[in-house]
């Protein structure tokens, strides 16, 4: 192996000691600290997993946690009508809806039920449309992270070519404006470039390559440019072992830095939802100072 590898720990660590001094000063200031509030609908065994993990984080960063766990068979009109008493409450500052959900539940139309403002997944269309103006406050975390393990190798973005494979709302797409807005050039893969057979001929032009798909080892060394930084984003399950989309073996060969999985991404995508958390609450304080 010859790549130096990206873990996201290590950020993590250095992310959190900042929001944990710049929280004791804000619940110095407000008498009041940010909070979470989680939705889970059913009892899905990785999303409990993800739970956890954001309560362990949330809980050693000062800030509040309330999961409400909801029958998967719960009717649309009840989760909405949760969703606008957290909306109205002063005391939740961001919320979340935990994938995967049920079929009768439409995840688009639910996006739209959260405000703005508590949105810390940054999915409702005023974050995102402000990510396209160049002008993000809530952006999706997996997106962030990514974006914060790419910086963290010092690489000059000017310029240089990017290529996205998975074109999501929460990962692809942003990760893809996100580095746009730094004015790297941008390529966004997907199901289709794989079927026209075009997805080698993209991803041999990567300086930056990023995989978010969830198809285990879909990328090989041998696709990668010598010394791209490979983003690996995927998690597949595979003879009880967790895997990226990329194959580690081989891409660490040719790369100048790759992410492990476990290990990579995720770690910094729960913290990067505390920042958004924070951010929230921030945000909810100067909405409330303007009104006043
Ligand atoms: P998604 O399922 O919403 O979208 C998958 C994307 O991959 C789509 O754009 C699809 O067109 C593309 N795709 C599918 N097959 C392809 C192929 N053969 N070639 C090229 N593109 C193909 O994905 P998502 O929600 O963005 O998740 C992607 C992966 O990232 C999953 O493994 C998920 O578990 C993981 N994930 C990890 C984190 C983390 O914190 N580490 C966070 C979110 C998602």
């Amino acid at each position: 192996m010859s790549a130096k590898l990206l873990e996201g720990k290590p950020l993590a660590e250095g992310l959190k000691g900042s929001l944990k001094s710049e929280i004791e000063i804000l619940k110095n200031k407000y008498s009041a600290a940010p909070s979470l509030s989680v939705i889970q609908l059913g009892d899905n065994p990785a999303s409990s997993v993800y739970v956890n993990q954001q309560k362990k984080c949330a809980d050693s960063l000062g800030i509040g946690y309330n999961i409400h766990k909801l029958s998967v068979d719960t009717k649309k009109e009840e989760l909405f009508s949760l969703l606008d008493k957290l909306n109205n409450d002063k005391d939740v500052s961001g919320i979340i809806v935990q994938l995967p959900l049920p079929a009768h539940i439409d995840h688009k139309e639910l996006i739209l039920k959260i405000h703005p403002a508590k949105d810390v997944e940054g999915l409702h269309p005023e974050n995102l449309g402000r990510l396209i103006l160049g002008k993000p406050i809530l952006t999706p975390c997996t997106a962030l992270a990514a974006v914060e393990l790419i910086k963290s190798t010092g690489v000059d973005l000017y310029g240089k070519e990017v290529v996205v494979v998975g074109h999501s709302e929460i990962v692809g797409k942003p990760v893809g404006l996100l580095l746009l807005n730094e004015f790297a050039t941008i390529t966004i893969c997907h199901i289709g470039t794989s079927q026209k057979g075009c997805l080698k001929d993209h991803v041999k032009y990567a300086d930056i390559l990023i995989v978010a798909v969830g198809k285990a080892g879909l990328i090989k060394g041998d696709l990668i440019k010598e010394g791209a930084i490979v983003i690996d984003v995927g998690i597949n399950k595979v003879e009880n072992k967790i895997v990226g989309d990329v194959e580690f073996e081989t891409a660490s060969n040719v790369a100048s830095y790759i992410t492990p999985v476990p290990g990579g991404v995720g770690p910094l995508t729960v913290v990067m939802l505390m920042k958004n958390t924070l951010t929230a609450f921030k945000l909810q304080r100067e909405i409330c100072a303007n009104q006043a």
